[in-house]
């Protein structure tokens, strides 16, 4: 192959492959500096209680705004940011700022609502994880209950020592809620044993529903296996009616996605938060 030829062989691929290669360095590199630069924000997506239409809670959501590169996904960033640690204090910025949003929101007619904020395995994993959550809450004054922690399954597979993460969470009075379940190689067995509060329904699943029965009966199997086991269920990336009434008719608690709204700016989703509670 042209890897194995050396550095003598100089052709296309191998120059789009340094190329690459370049960009990824000088992106770490920026990585590093976005967080002193204040280039990350967050934006926040509204869920809503299917039963009542209300406003529960809001999922934050991580976005990098470079200099020059314009926005930059966390699709993008975040498995860079895993690789080079950096997730730890970026994560750790990302749930600050969520806890003293949630916190102001508590205190203004917006009203407390839950604030739901994804975390990666790297962060997880990181030795007194649970400690930095505890001293985040209390230095924000965000009322723990308050704070919902998405995980995903591929973060637990040290099952004792994640077990204890989470009772450890639990002890601080935080939610912990499974993200983009049944994408994950878990067993169910799992479910048994770690202290979870909810499962968020893959959208994946709910994308199809329209037109694959199978991702019907996935989505229906899930909400009734999250209710025999006492979890609260939530369907990701609902986008449609006709995917709400499904939702609705089969039980499932909440709803997110873009048929509600896009996740917006702190400004944008009090706004919209209020405009709904005065209807
Ligand atoms: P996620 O936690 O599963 O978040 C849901 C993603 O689906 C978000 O993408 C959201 O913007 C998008 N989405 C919401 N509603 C719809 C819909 O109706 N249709 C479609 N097609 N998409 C919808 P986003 O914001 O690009 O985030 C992607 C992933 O990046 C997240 O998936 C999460 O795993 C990760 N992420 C985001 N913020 C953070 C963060 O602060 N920390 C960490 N560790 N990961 C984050
Ligand atoms: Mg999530
Ligand atoms: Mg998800
Ligand atoms: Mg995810």
């Amino acid at each position: 192959s042209a890897k194995e030829n050396g550095k003598n062989t100089y052709n296309f691929y191998d120059l789009s492959m340094n190329d690459s290669l370049f960009e990824r360095v000088q992106l770490e590199n920026e990585l590093r500096k976005a967080l002193d630069r204040g280039e990350f924000f967050l934006v926040y997506q509204p869920q809503v209680e299917l039963a009542t239409g209300k406003v529960v809670g809001v999922e934050a959501l991580i976005r990098w705004q470079h200099s020059s590169k314009g926005l930059i996904s966390p699709a993008e960033f975040i498995p860079l940011a895993e690789e080079t640690g950096m997730i730890v204090p970026i994560g750790e910025w990302a749930l600050r700022t969520a806890c003293t949003l949630a916190r102001r929101w508590s205190h203004s007619e917006v009203g407390p609502l839950r604030m739901s904020v994804n975390l990666s395995s790297r962060q997880f994993v990181s030795p007194h994880f649970a400690e930095s959550v505890e001293r985040i809450v209390r230095e924000t004054g965000m009322s723990p209950e308050l704070l919902d922690l998405e995980i995903t399954e591929s973060m637990t597979m040290d099952v004792s020592r994640s077990i204890e993460t989470l009772r450890q969470l639990k002890t601080l009075g935080v939610s912990i809620s499974i993200d983009d379940f049944g994408t994950g190689y878990s067993s169910l067995s799992y479910l048994k044993s770690f202290p979870v509060d909810r499962l968020k329904i893959d959208q994946s699943f709910v994308r199809q529903m329209h037109s694959e029965t199978k991702d019907r009966s996935i989505v229906a199997t899930i909400i009734s296996l999250a209710h025999n086991l006492n979890l609260q269920v939530v369907a990701e990336g609902v986008e449609t009616l006709s995917q709400s009434e499904f939702l609705a008719q089969h039980g499932c608690d909440e709803m997110q996605g873009y048929y509600i709204s896009k996740p917006l700016k702190a400004y944008d989703i009090e706004t919209f938060i209020t405009a709904r509670l005065a209807r």
